[in-house]
């Protein structure tokens, strides 16, 4: 809840007054369609947390997991491989407010990708040369374009990165200027270098093998006793299989399915099994491959296999000991 409050209260900086140019004026009669609600919605979103941080509502361990929580759910979303922020965002009113069983698939939300770009721009930003000042940040970047005192479009933002680290973007970003990044990070569905800006940060990654519906790559409810497929993910083990969404699942080689936890009681790593399920009134045999096997075949992967965990890293250098304490204040 104190994360809900802070988001909705930073709203009245960015929304309220730094506002899309497709928002002013606002009207409020007709749905209104912008490409920049990965900034509006998904840095408010990032700054959400780092607020509870900075007032010392929540502590650096706490805020990490956070994040390792949003980066999970981005990698669990397939839909980020077809579709960039800018047009999920673009596409809000039809896709994001209206979802159904192929959302996952068929969106990703500007939300939670979109708080990883400010993510990835702030941890850039703060690789760059002080040049003089304080460390550019993404905090400057915001003063920058709330000094600009007037509605906002895209190349603002660049313009307004630019200015704070005017060397442009870290060497290894392979681009010249801000403005290539956005196109890269903004416009485009490549995964964002997480993993490496993290650990330049003084933050460790850790990978684990994901739950075993996350692997198979389906949502699954189990209200009432029965256990049903909600969605199931493009590219994963659960279609080649053949489940659709709405399949009540149940039994596993001969075994009743009621609880996802039976699931992987019954699961076997290694062996193919047969997965008994009734759709529309019929009852179907369907043939569970090997997982193993199926990870190592090197089809498109559509969720991520695995789920990471964020941990503080441990006897850093001095400079990343300086980055992590600027940034986290631990
Ligand atoms: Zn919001």
């Amino acid at each position: 809840l104190l994360g809900l409050i802070s988001h909705e209260y930073f709203h009245t900086w960015n929304v309220k007054r730094l506002k899309p140019v497709e928002f002013a004026p606002y009207d409020y009669t007709q749905e209104n369609y912008t490409r920049m609600l990965w900034f509006f919605e998904g840095f408010t979103s990032y700054y959400d947390d780092q607020f509870l941080l900075r007032t010392s509502l929540i502590d650096a361990k706490t805020y990490i997991r956070l994040l390792s929580k949003t980066i999970n759910q981005v990698q669990a979303t397939p839909g980020r491989h077809q579709y960039s922020v800018a047009q999920a965002s673009f596409d809000a009113w039809t896709r994001y407010y209206r979802p159904d069983e192929n959302t996952a698939n068929a969106t990703v939300s500007y939300y939670t990708k979109g708080s990883l770009v400010g993510l990835c721009l702030d941890l850039s930003l703060r690789q760059c040369p002080a040049e003089g000042k304080a460390t550019p940040s993404l905090d400057g970047v915001m003063l920058r374009l709330w000094q600009l005192d007037r509605p906002i479009e895209e190349a603002d933002i660049a313009q307004a990165l630019q200015a704070e680290a005017p060397g442009g973007p870290p060497a290894w970003t392979g681009v010249r200027s801000w403005a290539e990044l956005l196109q890269t990070w903004v416009h485009g569905t490549d995964e964002l270098p997480l993993q490496s800006l993290l650990g330049a940060a003084g933050v460790h990654w850790i990978s684990k093998p994901a739950p075993l519906a996350q692997r198979l790559g389906v949502r699954l409810g189990d209200a009432g006793g029965s256990l049903k497929v909600q969605a199931v993910m493009r590219h994963s083990v659960a279609e080649s299989t053949g489940l659709s969404a709405s399949d009540e699942l149940i039994a596993l080689d001969g075994w009743r399915l009621r609880k996802s936890d039976d699931l992987a009681l019954w699961h076997h790593e290694h062996q193919a099994q047969s997965l008994l399920i009734c759709r529309d009134q019929a009852m179907l045999t369907l043939t569970l491959p090997v997982l193993a096997a199926h990870a190592q075949s090197g089809q498109p992967k559509g969720t991520s296999g695995e789920t990471i965990a964020l941990t503080l890293a441990e006897n850093l250098d001095a400079q990343t000991a300086q980055r992590r304490h600027q940034w986290l204040k631990s």
